[in-house]
């Protein structure tokens, strides 16, 4: 084999005459590409086409609205759990059932981190993760989503609120001996609550 010294002891082999041609390398190149023309495709035309995600997914923050109101009682918990003081709200209560419900209710998606900790500690269900993450703002105070941007309808976040209370706390109860008709999120089966409403 023809070798040439470049520098001290490296060492490169000198071309042959095909391969000086070059050809041989570009059809390997483009036999190379051809054959993956006819392979499963792996990548896809986003954002026309979204991946699915699967409702473990943590996207935007977002709350839930059920029979057209929110489900949010105004605790302030999540306000309270937010490490990065994302959440702002003000408390009000209906003048008739002296429910409380959120008045104002804010989150500034430019200091949300989407560590779902808003969503662990509601006792109502009511703020959960979303599979919404492709999120723009133009301008600061276009980031600050008030409630009527947050509100999702229940029907549209039944994936993500079946597997919460799929997974979220399994063994609640387990080790102490809590009242599991108590009203807990975790362990509130909201469905059998429904049946027995009618
Ligand atoms: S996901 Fe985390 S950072 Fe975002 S609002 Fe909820 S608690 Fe705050
Ligand atoms: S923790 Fe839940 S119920 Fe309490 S204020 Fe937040 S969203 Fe509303």
């Amino acid at each position: 084999m023809a070798t040439r010294i470049i520098q001290g002891d490296k060492k490169e082999r000198e071309l042959n005459f095909i391969e000086k041609l070059y050809l041989p390398e570009i059809l390997k190149g483009m036999a190379f590409t051809f054959k993956h023309m006819f392979r499963k495709q792996v990548t896809m035309e986003y954002p026309e086409v979204k991946p699915n995600l699967g409702p473990e997914f943590r996207g935007r923050p977002v709350l839930v609205e059920e029979n057209g109101q929110e489900r949010c009682v105004a605790c302030g918990l999540c306000a309270r759990v937010c490490p990065p003081l994302a959440i702002s709200m003000q408390a009000a209560e209906t003048p008739d059932t002296k429910e409380r419900y959120p008045a104002v209710f804010e989150i500034d998606m430019l200091r949300c981190i989407y560590c779902g900790l808003c969503e662990d500690v509601c006792p109502e269900e009511a703020i959960v993760m979303s599979d919404d993450y492709d999120n723009v703002y133009l301008t600061r105070k276009d980031a600050i989503y008030d409630k009527q941007r947050l509100l999702v309808n229940k029907a549209r976040l039944a994936p993500r609120l079946n597997w919460l209370a799929k997974f979220r706390n399994p063994n609640f109860g387990d080790v102490y001996n809590f009242q599991k008709s108590n009203n807990i999120h975790s362990v509130r089966d909201r469905q059998q609550e429904v049946v027995a409403q009618h």
